[in-house]
């Protein structure tokens, strides 16, 4: 399919890549990812072509800003992160949007980057890498407690989603992966933060209080369609605290929207369809921690009425972001 959108892709600021480094630098295809993260308008640009990608929104790589302990370095980086990135749009503003990267630390300074990035340089939403820390290292923020809905109602009005995206989970608040570093990883740990602050945010009466709001997560939805019958039904033989008037299913049938990022499975994108509508899923890769031409090569084979390629590919992405493209 030509004219697809992706909208889980990456990029990073040299001196922002020292941490993964660290962590990534074992893995034997470091290099290459370094190059592809450092790059926007050459590499990138090519594989976009190669394979049917017509505009990509672009994001600060995880755990970036949110794993800053120092609230004045993540304004810094924050600004600097969506500076650069504005400027890369610039060169190509039909094949590329941005993401605003945000200090989560401080929800004021939040909401001032926020407005910033969606007014002065025109950025389609915000994508923020789950929970932050701040000012000591095993610190965990999630964003449903009453400190955040201000930023949320900011949000609100710009009418633009909200990416949570995944992060590893602090270590020494995770001894249930101790010894097992792969459970701790993209493999399985991102899945089990974006899926508990996404439902976390639900239990918060966030949706009630603003029912237009609009969360997007990757990964075909960090597992939860696999779980919505039975959050359903477990909650209603066993509320635990949950006095919502709507059961969770339905806050995720209207306030989510789920991607195809880094989960090129077919029985798993059925399921999601089924299960979330075809207005709700949308076409992404996660470049460069997955490989463009697999995830695109996948989505363009997979089977369905011309119509649901059509939206999952490009038009949901473009009605839900107000992208400038017919
Ligand atoms: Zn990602």
């Amino acid at each position: 399919m030509q004219g697809k959108i992706a909208l889980e892709e990456h990029f990073a600021l040299e001196d922002t890549l020292s941490d993964l480094e660290r962590r990534l630098s074992d893995n034997g295809d470091w290099a290459d990812t370094r190059r592809r993260l450092l790059d926007i308008q050459k590499l990138r640009l090519e594989e976009m072509d190669r394979n049917g990608i017509e505009m990509v929104i672009l994001s600060h790589t995880a755990p970036g800003i949110q794993e800053l302990l120092d609230t004045g370095e993540a304004v810094d980086l924050s600004q600097r992160a969506n500076d650069l990135l504005a400027e890369e749009i610039a060169r190509h503003p039909d094949r590329f949007a941005g993401f605003a990267a945000l200090p989560m630390q401080d929800p004021e300074a939040a909401i001032i980057e926020l407005t910033r990035c969606i007014k002065d340089l025109g950025f389609k939403g915000a994508l923020v890498n789950g929970f932050t820390q701040k000012d000591v290292p095993d610190s965990v923020i999630f964003y449903d407690i009453p400190e955040y809905r201000p930023f949320w109602a900011v949000l609100n009005e710009f009418d633009l989603p909200f990416y949570m995206h995944p992060r590893t989970s602090i270590a020494t608040r995770s001894q249930h992966y101790e010894g097992h570093p792969w459970l701790f990883s993209s493999a399985w740990g991102f899945s089990v933060e974006a899926s508990i602050h996404s439902l976390r945010l639900i239990g918060s009466g966030l949706f009630e209080e603003l029912p237009k709001l609009q969360i997007v997560l990757g990964h075909l939805g960090e597992r939860i369609p696999f779980d919505m019958w039975r959050l359903d039904h477990r909650i209603e033989r066993q509320p635990c605290g949950y006095s919502l008037p709507q059961p969770m299913s339905y806050y995720l049938r209207n306030n989510f929207h789920l991607t195809t990022s880094g989960n090129f499975y077919e029985p798993v994108f059925n399921f999601t369809l089924a299960e979330m509508g075809v207005d709700r899923l949308m076409f992404s890769v996660d470049y460069p921690y997955e490989d463009m031409i697999e995830g695109a090569a996948w989505f363009d084979q997979l089977e369905m009425a011309k119509e649901t390629r059509q939206k999952v590919g490009r038009t949901n992405a473009v009605d839900l972001f107000k992208l400038n493209l017919t």
